[in-house]
């Protein structure tokens, strides 16, 4: 996949749209639009890389930073039970979109996830968290 067909850099291009949470120089973070669980989040590098083993660790350090800043605001919102911090590589590893992305999964006691939800979000349910999670950071 190269970064011309990539969704996430069109998103980092602006030529896409995201529900925005935060942004920096080097990092976006945005609303899941297919949550696994309610207020699923997504931090990425601006810059393309695919996986773990490409990522520059300066990039991957900005992620982690936004990562922490990021829990600790969905946790202030939602007060889940827990919190999935997960990020894959590879397809066989469940990877959908070649870009290297962290997700942050709110989770309740008892309720079992897989990484991928089904259904797409409600938009306006999206921009409200968004707006809610940037609030508390
Ligand atoms: P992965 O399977 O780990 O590669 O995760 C890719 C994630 O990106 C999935 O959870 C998708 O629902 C999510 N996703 C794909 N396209 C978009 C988009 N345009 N905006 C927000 N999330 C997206
Ligand atoms: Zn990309």
């Amino acid at each position: 996949m190269s970064e011309a067909d990539c969704i996430f850099c069109h998103i980092v291009a602006g030529t896409k749209p995201c529900h925005k949470v935060l942004e920096s120089d080097s990092v976006l973070c945005f609303m899941d639009v297919f949550p696994a669980t309610e207020g699923h989040t997504l931090v990425i590098p601006k810059q393309h890389f695919e996986t773990v083993f490409d990522i520059s660790e300066a990039a991957m350090q900005a992620v982690a930073a936004a990562v922490r800043r990021v829990a600790g605001a969905i946790r202030g919102e939602l007060s889940p039970d827990g919190i999935t911090i997960a990020q894959v590589n590879g397809a066989a590893a469940g990877q959908t979109v070649m870009h290297y992305h962290v997700h942050l999964l709110p989770r309740t006691e008892g309720a079992s996830m897989r990484l991928h939800g089904s259904t797409k979000a409600d938009p306006a349910r999206l921009d409200e968290l968004a707006g809610a999670f940037a609030a508390r950071l």
